[in-house]
């Protein structure tokens, strides 16, 4: 898909005509990717505030593009139209209009405009994989350029990003961290002097050369919109009976994770992330009510992955988001054995289609 709009490519039924080109003020796009938490984000404050501090591997194959083309707003009132893939999507343009009307009080530039927002995902949505943070993120970044443009507030870079990771914490908390590539860590810890609440920063570490450019595989379990979101999991760990152990649990992993990746420890990088994506999974099955986003092929897997690598001592390792879908963290030196391992070992009949093969990318980046 072509993702730059037309006004022939904008469908007319039931939405407001796409406007002339005479009437555009500012037109941008982003590319944004999805991440992965190595540390997770479970439960949070008013605010979009986290609970604990997160950090995460921002991705290449899996992003989301997003096109914002701004006019005047015919009605006077700030206005959202949006289409994923080219078709209407009620329910994400809602949570934009909210969302950019919730930013009016900080954002003037935003009142009495019309946002025409066309996106797509390389990924599904609403399935584990953090559509969310790549959709959120591309859309703030926009906002960001939208802001520039508007009121030059933004010109500097670190200003730039800083204000895009903001904003998109308040969109989606984990796409704070979708802004920069690499290693990236969300919310205060003494470990790291700049770290913030509000914002997320790429870590400062001397991150050991087996964990650069590591391969996460994912393998699609299901490709269903998940049956309990992320924001609504969230709202339970409000007076979840585990809530401050789990919260003490992760600032503790976030120090492990590090002197792990700085020395090049991939057995305690290993052990940290598969325990912090089965405490996240046994926070949601401990909620009340309880939830399982896990489904049999998820659980096959791990099984089968847990008897292939005590068999071949292969330095493979899994991590889950909110969602069945299973994600193998990997070094290059060992892409054969994974491969082999999803066709032929798992058992599992995968197709080449299920698995999507990403890897540590570099961040964000501005297409139009
Ligand atoms: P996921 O695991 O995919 O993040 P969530 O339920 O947490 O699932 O988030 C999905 C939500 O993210 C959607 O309901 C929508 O609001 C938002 N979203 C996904 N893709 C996009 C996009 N391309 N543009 C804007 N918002 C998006």
């Amino acid at each position: 898909m072509n993702l730059f709009m037309t006004q022939s490519e904008w469908p007319s039924a039931s939405l407001a005509r796409f406007p002339d080109p005479s009437q555009i003020l500012v037109r941008t796009a982003w590319k944004s990717p999805s991440n992965i938490a190595l540390v997770k984000y479970w439960g949070k404050f008013e605010g979009q505030l986290p609970a604990n501090p997160s950090l995460s591997i921002t991705l290449s194959a899996c992003y989301t593009e997003t096109e914002v083309v701004c006019t005047e707003s015919e009605s006077g009132a700030m206005e959202v139209s949006f289409l994923l893939d080219g078709q209407p999507k009620p329910a994400f343009e809602d949570k934009l209009k909210t969302f950019c009307q919730s930013l009016l009080p900080q954002k003037p530039f935003l009142k009495g405009k019309h946002l025409w927002v066309r996106s797509r995902n390389t990924f599904p949505h609403s399935a584990g994989i953090a559509s969310s943070a790549s959709g959120m993120s591309a859309f703030c970044l926009a906002l960001c350029t939208l802001e520039n443009e508007c009121t030059g507030a933004l010109a500097k870079k670190e200003d730039f990003f800083s204000e895009a990771s903001r904003l998109s914490r308040l969109a989606s908390g984990s796409a704070s961290r979708s802004v920069y590539g690499g290693f990236v860590l969300w919310g205060k810890h003494p470990l790291e002097e700049k770290s913030s609440d509000e914002e997320a920063f790429p870590v400062s570490w001397n991150i050991h050369p087996e964990f650069r450019g590591l391969n996460d595989w994912i393998v699609v379990c299901d490709r269903q919109e998940k049956a309990v979101s992320s924001r609504a999991g969230h709202g339970l760990m409000n007076g979840h009976p585990y809530a401050a152990e789990r919260f003490r649990q992760a600032f503790q992993n976030i120090e492990r994770m590090k002197m792990a990746l700085v020395s090049g420890d991939w057995e305690t990088f290993s052990f940290i992330t598969e325990h912090e994506a089965l405490s996240l999974h046994a926070m949601m099955m401990t909620s009340r009510p309880w939830f399982i986003l896990m489904k049999p092929t998820t659980l096959a897997l791990l099984d089968a992955l847990k008897a292939f690598r005590a068999n071949t001592g292969c330095r493979v390792t899994f991590t889950l988001d909110a969602g069945p879908n299973l994600h193998l963290l990997f070094p290059d030196s060992e892409k054969e054995n994974v491969n082999d391992f999803l066709i032929s070992k798992s058992g599992l009949n995968l197709r080449p289609e299920d698995i999507i093969q990403d890897k540590e990318g570099t961040g964000p980046e501005r297409i139009l």
